[in-house]
């Protein structure tokens, strides 16, 4: 089987869970196990001949090309002429079920609906679930199995999570995700993020006796980052990080202990997440994940006390994020690692919503740290960000289609595509990276495509080559572009081929199967790499403008994009702004505007993009050196922050900026869910953060 697909991973892992899956339906049902375990092996055999005879991979011709090639595998293997008969019966009919009905078809027919449910139909309610289990599914025991497994459970969820922007009516996904997150993910997701602050109990208590360990240090960013949304949606390998967090709290406990002793002190005797054990099934990890959740905190501890609790968790994710980033280029901060572990320690007690604000606030500090931390290594490692016209029309051939944040990612599959005829392509939030002077280098990456992550369903199908997804922003893929996309680093997609530590073959195959551009687009241009270094090389200008007045005002409109419609308030406000005014940008909700004519001022681009989310630290460098040179602090500039957010890496910055005491930032398009009446009054009196009204009022005020 391994020998036909060769490295078709995906397909490699199908046949093997099925495998598995008939095996357990064999065990309570009759039949030859044999005839069982080839069938559920070769059962897909066809698929890469139907694909290249037909162009497809539709049942009807993998029945058709299935089992001459079974056939020629039996025989070589030298099982007898029966078996291959009934065996050969069954990959004949897998799809329609035409010709055979047999115990072992049966089999091998639920274990194939078994694995394919939860992708085919994601999302479903229970009831239509248990419809299409009643219809479809032939054995008692796959039936049995299934409405237990897909039903029963969807019964007993009590999913509830309101992290990002797009939360189901600005209030919860309670049913499931609008990102896509079913019940089951969010309950592992959850219990993530429970097993992590286990772990950071013992982290902390032994940090506080002089001892560490690194191990724990990074698995504590990964696990934090992996939760953020549109990540990971893939139950089994949130089951593999919820099993190692068990396995590095043990090494944390073992290590305060070891410390204890040679200190000569009786270690505390730790409880809740600390003495967590995790469930020996999926089953029973989703149920410790949903009697941990949010509605159970909301009910011991009020809603104010659960949305500031949620608040410093967003924070310290999307601080994960860049801090994740920063380690894989090698920077690392040991004071960011301790501040990890005495927050989710902190998050575990008792607190007031004073302490419980001042943490948030603390968190902001740390991760201008943070940012700082990822710029010096993202410039370290491939220069300042020079001002680049970027393509973002096609040009004819192979292609790739790299999206996400991660640079190390995008230099490794430029490395590794250099000289085989395949363009690179940005999307998303890898568009900056055409600003780097040791990225920009390689000639076959050419241009950006698409738009906003939020767009992907659409621009991925259109895409004609394969597309990597690093970092996050995955959405559900469509079946039309389900093999040539791939995942890397902690993203992750049930049934999509992960490939690990940037051995991107498969990928670069995928590309050279697909058709390609086949011509190229018209000639047009954006232009990025504003980064600080860029900006503040020509400050001299930028300020001598302001004093004669030709630039009266800056906006910083930047942040990240969503789904919802009143994200077009970017749009209009962008293009409202005064033309004597200076547009600075970052992170995807340039996506809204970035493709506009903004013309510039008196050789200064009235549009200037900054670069991604975590270049926020750009920003307030240059805010800082415009406030020094007006000597005046931000707030006193002729300056205005707009801020769209979507998910936790825009929680963390603004935290960010409001531990800078930059006040009346504009908040938008809606206000997070987590952020109750009560603790928006203290944000509005502190800091005089609102939410956006409308474009006229907004910008009236803001030009004063
Ligand atoms: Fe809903 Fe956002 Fe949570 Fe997804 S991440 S389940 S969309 S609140």
């Amino acid at each position: 089987m391994k020998d036909v697909f060769g490295s078709d991973r995906r397909r490699i892992t199908h046949a093997l869970k099925v495998w598995q899956v008939a095996r357990e339906i064999l065990a309570e049902e009759s039949g030859s196990e044999r005839v069982v375990e080839a069938a559920a092996i070769l059962h897909d055999i066809g698929i890469q001949e139907a694909e290249r005879r037909f162009g497809s991979s539709a049942g009807c011709y993998q029945e058709i090309e299935g089992p001459p090639i079974a056939r020629r595998i039996m025989q070589d293997l030298g099982l007898d002429e029966q078996t291959i008969e009934h065996v050969c019966r069954i990959v004949g009919s897998h799809h329609s079920a035409r010709d055979i009905d047999t115990p072992e078809f049966r089999i091998l027919w639920d274990a194939d609906w078994m694995v394919n449910i939860p992708d085919a139909f994601a999302g479903q309610s229970k009831d239509k679930l248990e419809r299409i289990i009643n219809k479809v599914f032939k054995t008692k025991t796959g039936k049995e199995k299934a409405v237990n497994l897909f039903v029963k459970r969807k019964e007993r969820m009590n999913m509830f999570c309101y992290q990002c922007e797009q939360t189901a009516k600005g209030r919860g996904c309670t049913v499931s995700g609008v990102c896509g997150k079913d019940p089951e993910t969010a309950a592992l997701q959850d219990l993530l993020v429970y097993a992590t602050k286990g772990l950071s109990m013992y982290a902390h208590k032994a940090r506080e006796l002089g001892v560490r360990d690194r191990d724990v240090d990074v698995f504590t960013t990964e696990a934090l980052f992996t939760t953020i949304t549109n990540v990971n949606f893939d139950p089994e390998r949130l089951r593999g990080l919820l099993i190692r967090a068990a396995v590095l709290r043990d090494q944390a406990k073992r290590l305060y202990e070891e410390a204890c002793r040679e200190a000569g002190r009786t270690p505390e005797t730790l409880s809740g997440p600390a003495v967590w054990m995790p469930a020996d099934d999926l089953n029973g990890l989703i149920q410790q994940g949903e009697e941990i959740g949010i509605p159970t905190r909301k009910e011991a501890l009020g809603e104010d006390v659960t949305g500031l609790q949620e608040l410093i968790t967003y924070g310290l994710k999307g601080m994960a994020a860049y801090a994740d980033h920063a380690q894989i280029l090698g920077r690392e901060d040991d004071g960011v690692y301790a501040f990890f572990h005495e927050a989710l320690n902190f998050l575990t007690e008792t607190h007031t919503a004073e302490e419980l604000t001042a943490m948030a606030l603390k968190c902001g500090e740390v991760n201008l740290k943070v940012m700082e931390l990822l710029d010096t290594a993202n410039t370290g490692a491939y220069g300042h960000p020079v001002p680049t016209p970027v393509r973002i029309e096609p040009i004819r051939g192979k292609a790739i289609l790299i999206s996400g944040h991660d640079l190390k990612d995008l230099k490794a599959l430029l490395e590794q595509t250099e000289g085989k005829g395949i363009n690179v392509y940005t999307h998303g939030e890898m568009l900056p990276a055409h600003g780097y002077p040791e990225l920009k280098q390689y000639k076959h990456l050419v241009g950006n495509y698409g738009g906003a992550w939020q767009d992907q369903r659409k621009e991925f199908d259109a895409f004609p080559g394969a597309i990597l997804m690093t970092t996050n922003c995955i959405q559900k893929p469509k079946e039309t572009y389900k093999a040539r996309i791939f995942t890397t680093g902690l993203v992750a997609w049930p049934g999509v081929i992960h490939v690990p530590d940037q051995q991107f073959a498969p990928v670069i195959e995928a590309a050279l199967e697909a058709d390609g551009f086949q011509e190229d687009g018209p000639d047009k241009t954006i232009l990025v790499g504003f980064g600080h270094n860029a900006v503040l090389g020509v400050a001299d200008k930028v300020i001598k403008a302001v004093k004669s007045g030709a630039i009266r005002h800056f906006f910083l409109i930047g942040g990240c994009d969503g789904a919802r419609s009143g994200r077009n308030y970017y749009t209009e406000l962008a293009k409202a702004v005064p033309k004597d005014c200076i547009i600075m940008t970052l992170a995807c909700g340039k996506y809204r505007f970035n493709k506009l004519e903004f013309g510039d001022i008196q050789g200064i681009p009235r549009l200037l993009d900054i670069g991604q989310c975590n270049d926020a630290h750009s920003a307030i460098q240059i805010a800082a050196a415009l406030a020094n040179a007006f000597d005046t602090d931000v707030n006193g500039l002729p300056l205005s922050m707009v801020i769209s957010w979507y998910e936790q890496k825009a929680v963390c910055i603004l935290l960010s900026l409001l531990h800078l005491g930059i006040r009346n930032i504009r908040l938008g398009p809606t206000l997070p869910a987590f952020v109750t009446p009560a603790v928006l009054n203290v944000l509005v009196e502190h800091f005089n953060i609102m939410p956006n009204s409308t474009v006229e009022e907004d910008l009236a005020a803001m030009l004063g």
